[in-house]
């Protein structure tokens, strides 16, 4: 198994991020850390943080950086997470992407993805996106699972999350735009952006990002 890198996964929303990351974490041994499904997880034991989350998430507005920096640092902590790590949904903003350069001086990424689909692609991909309200498992209109709507893996009610309806994904898509993009030169002007052409098939995006981060890591993954 291909273990120790740390890598960041960044793209619009809808990108194919999630199933993508399932595939990337099994095949580096590394675990995916998913801020969305940590902030999901939150919401669901409504703990107060949940409460606060929700209101944010459902408005399809991004939580502020010094919450999200420590949400992160803290689970990058944990003892699963020393072996490396897959990262998705973070950073968002230039300024959490600074945050994280701190919290990984010893141990800094190896690469960030970015996973490019054009914009009317992924509007498309999101309206018809469900989801499992237990387990988080990735359905579509045209992909449903055997027993509609009940999740395959889990038994969980399979719905469309509140944050996928086209008047919030209106919202989210121009805050990535004005707030993620940047991203994009953050990371190349340090050395690490990869880019990859996420509007294919799922075999073939992910046999080309298996090759992206092989290149920048060196071989050595
Ligand atoms: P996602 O599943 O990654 O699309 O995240 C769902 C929602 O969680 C986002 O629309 C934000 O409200 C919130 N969220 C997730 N990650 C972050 C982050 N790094 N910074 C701020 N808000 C976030």
């Amino acid at each position: 198994m291909k273990t120790g890198v740390r890598l960041i996964i960044f793209g619009r929303q809808g990108a194919g991020k999630g199933t993508q990351c399932e595939r990337l974490a099994a095949h580096y041994g590394v675990p995916h850390i998913s801020t969305g499904d940590m902030l999901r997880a939150a919401v669901r034991d409504a703990t107060e943080f949940g409460r606060k989350a929700k209101e944010f998430m459902d408005a399809g507005k991004l939580l502020p950086d010094d919450v999200m920096v420590g949400l992160v640092a803290e689970r990058l902590g944990q003892p699963d997470a020393q072996v490396g790590w897959l990262l998705d949904g973070f950073p968002r903003t230039p300024g959490q992407a600074d945050a994280l350069a701190e919290v990984t001086v010893d141990a800094p990424i190896h690469a960030a993805i970015n996973l490019d689909v054009p914009e009317a692609v992924v509007i498309e991909r999101i309206t018809a996106r469900r989801v499992c309200s237990n387990c988080g498992a990735i359905y579509s209109v045209d992909r449903p699972p055997t027993s509609p709507w009940t999740c395959d893996r889990c038994g969980g009610d399979v719905v469309q999350r509140a944050d996928d309806t086209p008047e919030a994904v209106a919202g989210r898509l121009a805050d990535y735009q004005k707030q993620t993009a940047p991203l994009i030169a953050w990371f190349a002007e340090r050395g690490t952006l990869v880019t990859v052409d996420g509007n294919d098939d799922p075999d073939t995006v992910f046999a080309a990002l298996i090759e992206a981060v092989h290149v920048n890591v060196g071989g050595r993954a």
